[in-house]
């Protein structure tokens, strides 16, 4: 069948899947689901047109081919306006990403999602790479991949339909509460905040940093300690609606990028949350934490390497019109040279990655190669941000281009969500290479 019209029938799938949503049901959806889980055919050519992919079937194309048009209509319009103001507007976007079913691509169909495999899930994330700036796809990525797969793995019957469905369908953001102003890296041992158990419901008392979505989330998948036992094994995973009394949002940070998306910083001062907010097991949080670790380095990879391969192929574009010294500022060696290195180093994380995603839909651990990934992707993204902007000389320093804004927004790739170092302790921890304690 041709690509365009497998790609039409999965489009009008998803637009139709949208309709559905409205009296929701869940027979329709697991036809989408089966439909979309079909191989393409192998076809030869270039791998990202024809399907002809490692990881990547027609119906991955056709459903990234589905989201960039959300993305080109409904996102990157209004993207610098978004910067400006340092917020984007989460609940109008989630609901058109939730109607079109991109925010439960690989969640279970009771609850709104597609039930298809993470491979999709990469797909998605690597589409959004396409939006032009970090912070909308970074706020999408804790919706989709950092505070919901706990909940849709572990949670209650009633914890799903009251936070995972509205999260899936894009009526309720979420954000993710696990950082504190001193439990980042090291927040097994650093988490302070604390739940009490009083009668069938647990008073919170502590605050979060660093919170995504913060100032807009309506609940939060808050990480806490329920016990004074071994850190390991002394945290919950609670989900927090953020209009609870006692729920304080102290500020908005100001960051040095990621403007679009807010950062909160929260505190919480007697909330009151009923014991069945749990998700799963009380004493759990860290285990079911560490479990979605792989999944959330892999999705911050996706995302970047589209990133990178835009901001590379827009360098060119600039370098061949812009001439210095009588000619394109490409056509100078020391140019065309370091971009074809550049492209080279993403194409190795590309092969890094879809390695890692093939094992993992196989069933492994893959946490060394993931960690990896996002230990290169950070570090290859702050060399291509500082290379590429150089090429646009004065032009770079400006605001007006997409290369500043990257300079400043992919810095928080080796930061964020494990620091480099965090990465390196683990690969090492897999190279039997850390000094025993
Ligand atoms: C814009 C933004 C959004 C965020 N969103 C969220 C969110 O939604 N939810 C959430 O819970 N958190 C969020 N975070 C927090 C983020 O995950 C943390 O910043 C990150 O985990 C690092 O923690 P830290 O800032 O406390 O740095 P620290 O833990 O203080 O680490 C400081 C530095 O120490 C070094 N270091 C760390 N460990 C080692 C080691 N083993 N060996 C050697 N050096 C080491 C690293 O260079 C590291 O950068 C966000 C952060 C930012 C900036």
């Amino acid at each position: 069948m041709a690509l365009h019209t497998r790609s039409q029938r999965f489009c009008s799938s998803l637009l139709s899947r949208s309709r559905l949503f409205c009296g929701y049901s869940p027979a329709s959806s697991r036809l989408l689901s089966e439909q979309a889980s079909g191989k393409g055919a192998p076809s030869a050519g270039n791998p990202e047109t024809v399907g002809d992919h490692l990881i990547y079937t027609h119906e991955h194309l056709a459903l990234k081919q589905s989201l960039r048009k959300i993305i080109d209509q409904e996102i990157n319009p209004y993207v610098d306006q978004w910067e400006a103001e340092g917020i984007f507007p989460a609940h109008k976007i989630f609901k058109i990403l939730g109607n079109a079913g991109f925010l439960g691509v690989n969640k279970p169909v009771e609850y709104g999602g597609l039930g298809l495999d993470f491979s999709y899930s990469m797909a998605v994330s690597e589409e959004l790479g396409h939006i032009r700036c970090g912070g909308v796809p970074m706020a999408i990525g804790v919706q989709t991949d950092m505070a919901t797969p706990a909940l849709a793995r572990f949670g209650s019957e009633a914890l799903k339909k009251e936070f995972l469905l509205p999260s899936i369908l894009g009526e309720k953001v979420a954000c993710l509460g696990v950082s504190e102003g001193g439990a980042g890296s090291d927040y097994v041992a650093g988490i302070r905040t604390k739940a009490v158990r009083k009668g069938d419901e647990y008073v919170i008392n502590g605050g979060k940093m660093w919170t995504t979505n913060g100032t807009q989330a309506d609940w939060m998948c808050l990480l806490v300690n329920t016990s004074d036992g071994l850190p390991h094994k002394n945290k919950s995973l609670i989900c927090l609606p953020m209009n609870l009394p006692g729920v304080h949002i102290a500020r908005s940070i100001s960051k040095m990028g990621m403007w679009s998306s807010d950062t909160a910083e929260v505190f919480f001062d007697d909330v009151r949350v009923p014991c069945s907010n749990v998700i799963g097991q009380e004493g759990m949080g860290f285990s079911y934490q560490m479990l979605q670790f792989q999944e959330e380095r892999l999705w911050a990879v996706a995302n970047i390497m589209t990133t990178m391969d835009t901001i590379i192929q827009e360098t060119v574009e600039y370098t061949r019109q812009r001439k210095v010294f009588g000619q394109p500022v490409l056509s100078h060696q020391a140019v065309h040279f370091r971009l074809a290195e550049l492209q080279t180093e993403v194409e190795l994380l590309r092969s890094l990655f879809y390695r890692a995603v093939a094992l993992y839909l196989k069933g492994n651990d893959v946490t060394k190669l993931a960690s990896m990934a996002k230990l290169k992707g950070g570090r290859l993204a702050r060399e291509v941000a500082d290379s590429c902007l150089q090429f646009w000389g004065g032009m770079g320093y400006t605001s007006d281009v997409l290369v500043s804004r990257f300079y400043r927004d992919a810095r928080l790739m080796s930061i964020g969500g494990g620091a480099d170092e965090v990465m390196l302790g683990i690969i090492c921890k897999y190279m039997d290479t850390l000094p025993k304690k």
